[in-house]
């Protein structure tokens, strides 16, 4: 049993380097891939933030 990093609830890793539970490795991972996508528009596009 490893506790997750994010949210504190314990799982069953699938891997012995997974830090989060399933729930939170997807959003996690969502969140990754948001910011990466995110940095590509901004590479693309250039940055048009204020
Ligand atoms: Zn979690």
């Amino acid at each position: 049993m490893k506790r997750c990093t994010v949210c504190g609830e314990k799982f069953i890793p699938n891997s012995n380097r997974q830090k989060y539970c399933s729930d939170c490795k997807k959003k996690v991972l969502k969140e990754q891939r948001d910011k990466a996508r995110d940095k590509y528009y901004r590479k693309k596009f250039g940055n048009n933030e204020k």
